[in-house]
């Protein structure tokens, strides 16, 4: 092990780093190196090399002992297999949970980790209208639940469940191999009982030992207003519980926002395309569409507009999450009818030589163009 760094360099901290400080700069260097988010190829490695520091040096006893022996002390040694952290686990409160599962709240830990069901992942389409009002929609799921006959052990009774002899109900057994002139020591999950730490003689005749049966749940949720396509609304513990007893999975919503009929949408800003007929752009023109906030939208088109500007219509887009709404933002779109009749190409002929650019001033205004758009 005399290649392993020291774990307080590892987290960047002093040796009198206070957990907070501990806490601060392990969750910042987990974000960084998460597998999820960091596919360089020694992300991984840094991942379990800032999780065991942060195991050792969180843990008061541990630090002592790392602190008097460094990596030599009694219980420190190779096989540590790291957490399964996920990414999301990295901000806010979750972390405290897994702070307290991990490492018993700062105090010894001696009993195996409790066993974690699996995360439920749906999607869910959500009318566009609730990227204005919010409101609350729902989910079916089939979720394995704790089962009732046997509250979730999978035994027929209590008297059923003996602890693994082979482990003595720890979960896991250490190995011990021979590395060149070292000693390894790895801790592996327990053959015999799968990690559960306890055997079950005589099974739960309803769920077969498994300790839980699939159910059909209906999961009511609230979307916030501003709710954008691949937000992801995580609810604890709604998830698959583990077999045989332990902590319930999570569920995850992630929202897919339907389209809205002519709108497109940039964060709180909508973005929309208006035909607009020749007459309208020269001579100026208000005009009313229905709006998804309830009110019409008033479009306000001045005289002498051209086709490919756009117009701003402010607090009228989306709320952006912080007490305020985006803005509308349309472009003009000259608007030619697709079939004119007779009479108006007649019409529009005699009036040819009023609204078009005269023979004579052609290659000036191409230079007004020009300039125009290189300002
Ligand atoms: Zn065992
Ligand atoms: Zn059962």
């Amino acid at each position: 092990m005399a290649d392993k760094r020291d774990y307080y360099e590892v987290l960047g901290v002093s040796r009198d780093a206070t957990e907070k400080e501990l806490k601060k700069s392990f969750r910042s260097l987990a974000r960084k190196y998460h597998p999820d988010k960091n596919s360089s190829s020694d992300a991984e490695k840094k991942f379990k090399e800032i999780q065991e520091a942060f195991a050792v040096l969180s843990d008061s006893e541990k630090r002592a002992q790392y602190d008097r022996f460094g990596h030599s002390g009694p219980s420190m040694g190779g096989g540590f297999s790291g957490f399964d952290i996920r990414y999301e686990d990295l901000f806010g409160s979750g972390l405290e949970d897994l702070f307290s599962n991990f490492f018993g709240g700062g105090g010894r830990q001696t009993r195996s980790r409790q066993a974690r069901g699996k995360s439920i992942l749906v999607r869910k389409k959500i009318p566009f209208q609730m990227a204005f009002d919010g409101g609350s929609e729902e989910v079916s799921i089939d979720t394995f639940l704790s089962c009732d006959v046997c509250s979730g052990t999978g035994a027929k009774s209590r008297d059923e469940i003996q602890i693994c002899s082979t482990c003595r109900g720890q979960g896991h057994v250490t190995q011990t191999r021979q590395v060149g002139p070292f000693l390894q020591q790895t801790n592996v999950t327990c053959p015999d009982c799968k990690g559960r730490g306890k055997i079950i003689l005589n099974p739960c005749n309803i769920c077969n030992g498994d300790g839980r049966n699939k159910k059909k749940q209906t999961i009511r949720f609230n979307v916030p207003a501003g709710v954008d396509s691949g937000m992801r609304l995580r609810m604890r513990g709604k998830g698959h519980v583990p077999q045989q007893g332990g902590i319930a999975g999570d569920l995850e919503i992630e929202l897919i926002l339907e389209e809205h009929p002519w709108f497109e949408r940039d964060g709180s800003e909508l973005l929309m395309s208006l035909p607009v007929g020749f007459p309208d752009l020269l001579l100026g023109k208000k005009m009313e569409i229905p709006h998804p906030d309830g009110k019409p939208l008033v479009i306000k088109i001045p005289p002498n507009s051209l086709s490919g500007h756009t117009l701003n219509i402010s607090g009228r887009g989306l709320p952006n999450g912080r007490g305020r709404r985006g803005d509308v933002i349309i472009l003009l779109k000259l608007f030619i009818p697709k079939k004119p009749s007779k009479s108006v190409k007649s019409k529009i002929e005699s009036l040819r030589n009023d609204l078009t650019v005269p023979d004579n001033d052609l290659q000036s205004t191409i230079i007004d163009e020009a300039n125009d758009r290189r300002s």
